[in-house]
């Protein structure tokens, strides 16, 4: 995607506004989006990943908008293409309050304050309510806008693409989990970390259960065809995608395997030195 197809900058609501990290990839999209949430001395979600460029992008925005600075900033989880950016941030704002949940944390910019499910925030103008919803990283936290029923979903629902599931901290179990407590809220737009704002919130949060229960399906369908190991389930899986994604595919088939691991449905019977097979219970 190219920076005329999606603006570093936008204002997609009177209440908020977005700053591209700048960090475009493969992963990433166009990059993270940074948002500002209030009506002055913006709430600050997320940071990106610590571009240069980034920094004067947001101070620009922020005088286009009458703003001065950042009254907070408020991290949905510990990827570093979230709070990379927290460094320079205070470098250039000082004393600027970082808050995220924390849990299981290594190696963080401190300080940064620890924010839970319900602890409500308050912004010029604003209302936000930060929601547990692991799955992607043990520490994520969505933040619901009450004043728009707006929800900032971080890398739980994203613009073009679904969200992996990494082998070392996330879990699908609990992802599905989060997808469910999101349908639960009285949500419409939804704004991502990464790519366009999404209108039909809870449109997009069905069709992501709904391709993760297609996926599952198939995996229990080759499963029962004999297809044992994660490379061989991805090569009969995922024929349509290009090769250079095999690797992603196979994190989404490794998740879904200890999900029905979890689930007593498959049984890991590990080999030394070649990949696991898995078999139906
Ligand atoms: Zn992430």
């Amino acid at each position: 995607m190219t920076t005329t197809a999606f603006p570093t900058t936008a204002t997609p609501s009177e209440l908020v506004g977005r700053v591209l990290g700048l960090n475009p990839g493969m992963m990433t999209g166009p990059g993270t989006n940074t948002y500002l949430v209030g009506r002055r001395d913006p709430i600050l979600i997320d940071t990106g990943a610590g571009v240069p460029d980034y920094v004067p992008l947001l101070e620009r925005y922020l005088g286009e908008r009458g703003f001065t600075q950042p009254s907070r900033v408020l991290l949905t989880h510990r990827h570093r293409d979230h709070l990379g950016g927290v460094d320079q941030l205070r470098e250039r704002f000082r004393g600027l309050r970082v808050s995220k949940m924390r849990h299981r944390d290594a190696g963080l910019p401190e300080p940064i304050d620890d924010l839970r499910d319900g602890e409500v925030v308050h912004g010029e103008g604003v209302t936000l309510v930060p929601v547990y919803t692991p799955g992607h990283a043990s520490d994520h936290l969505c933040y619901y806008l009450a004043e728009e029923r707006a929800l900032f979903t971080g890398d739980v629902i994203l613009g073009g693409s679904t969200t992996v599931i990494p082998a070392d901290d996330g879990d699908l179990l609990d992802y599905l989990a989060s997808l469910r407590k999101l349908l639960d809220l009285d949500v419409r737009r939804i704004y991502p970390a990464h790519g366009p704002v999404i209108e039909d919130g809870p449109g997009r949060i069905r069709e992501y259960i709904e391709h993760r229960m297609l996926r599952e399906r198939q995996i229990l369908e080759a499963l029962g065809d004999r297809v044992e190991t994660i490379p061989e389930l991805v090569k009969q899986i995922y024929v349509d995608v290009a090769p250079a994604l095999h690797p992603v595919a196979a994190l989404s088939v490794e998740s879904h395997l200890k999900k029905l691991a979890r689930e007593h449905r498959v049984r890991e019977d590990k080999r030394p030195d070649t990949p696991s097979r898995w078999t139906l219970i």
